[in-house]
């Protein structure tokens, strides 16, 4: 069997980790890192692995014929694959990280925001350290309206969470969908009439040409005075500028943004001290070692046994 060959930009510890779980679960494959591979043997290459790969990596590796991402956002590879399969004749296909306790824990996170911001805890917060004692609102669950852009893997494990936890839910995505007691919507009129509807709104959207700066401050404007937000899907969906607009007029009350353009956000960033912004570092559903080396050695295996590459991204669309 061809040997496959490990790109990322981990640090020694965790590469290290990762290759351990790899031979663990596929002991009869052979795993090497691009450098151990002289330009010769890198031509008999047709599987990689990646994380955060330098793309111009990929160009020693012309016959590969698919590669396995180890994070399910794919965005920062798109463009470059494109470059790469233009001039060849074998279009290497990108497969990205399908793991349902991936899809679980961002559904977790969702849950646990929603309910920092249904429950008023940044207000709390703030009172606490000007020791006001004061009651804010709150409506039961059943009245709050959660809504969801994007109802794929991450959107749908996180509209089953909310309804568990009584809330109202709608999504949005770009085709039309059906979901037991969720309102979906698409298209630009459905996101307009979602945005109209919503006490929270939270983006699992994929960054894409269409998403770009989605969020702005004419489509965020259509959400209720007093709405919320949170990004957990690419900092690149929102006009931050906008955004601290809207924020600062009270038109939205509060952002939890947990994805920026520049990772790590910059020190100077206006973003970090605003007193209706909650910044988190890119956390809210990390690729979780045991399960997504379980995924990517499923999809290996049966890639060997009968030459079935995992369901890949449609580089067109962008997702
Ligand atoms: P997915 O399964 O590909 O689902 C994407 C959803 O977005 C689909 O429902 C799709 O609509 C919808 N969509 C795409 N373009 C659209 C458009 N122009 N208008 C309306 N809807 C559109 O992706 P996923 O696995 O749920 O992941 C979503 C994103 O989460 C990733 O791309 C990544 O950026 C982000 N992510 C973040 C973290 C983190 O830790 N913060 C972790 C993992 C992933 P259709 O169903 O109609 O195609």
């Amino acid at each position: 069997m061809k040997p496959i060959v490990f790109i990322h930009k981990m640090n020694a510890e965790n590469q290290q980790q990762w290759l351990d779980a790899f031979t663990h679960l596929l002991p009869k494959e052979c795993f090497v890192l691009q450098e151990q591979l002289s330009d010769e043997d890198a031509l008999n290459i047709e599987l990689a692995i990646v994380a955060n790969p330098d793309v111009k990596i990929l160009q020693r590796f012309p016959n590969l014929v698919w590669v396995q991402s180890l994070w399910a956002g794919v965005e920062s590879l798109i463009e470059s694959f494109k470059q790469f399969n233009q001039q060849k004749q074998i279009q290497t296909k990108l497969v990205r990280l399908i793991d349902p306790q991936l899809a679980d824990t961002m559904a977790e996170a969702v849950l646990t925001w929603t309910l920092y911001l249904h429950r008023n805890i940044p207000e709390y917060s703030a009172q606490q350290r000007n020791q006001i004692w004061k009651e804010f609102p709150c409506k039961a669950a059943q009245r709050m309206r959660i809504s969801i852009l994007g109802a794929g893997e991450l959107g749908q494990a996180s509209m089953q969470r909310l309804l568990q936890n009584n809330y109202q839910v709608n999504s949005w995505s770009r085709t039309h969908k059906e979901f037991k007691d969720v309102t979906h919507y698409s298209g630009d009129d459905g996101l307009v009439s979602l945005l109209q509807n919503t006490d929270i709104l939270i983006c699992l959207l994929p960054l894409t040409k269409q998403t770009h700066k989605l969020l702005n401050k004419q489509s965020l404007s259509h959400l209720p005075v007093g709405a919320k937000l949170i990004n957990f899907a690419r900092g690149g969906i929102i006009n931050h500028e906008e955004l601290i607009v809207l924020l600062d007029s009270q038109h939205i009350s509060h952002a939890v943004l947990d994805v920026f353009e520049q990772e790590p956000l910059q020190a100077n960033s206006p973003l970090w001290t605003h007193p209706n912004i909650s910044v988190l570092p890119h956390i809210s559903a990390s690729t979780n070692l045991q399960s997504a080396s379980q995924v990517v050695a499923d999809n290996i295996s049966t890639y060997r046994k009968d030459g079935t590459i995992p369901e890949s991204v449609d580089l067109k669309k962008g997702y």
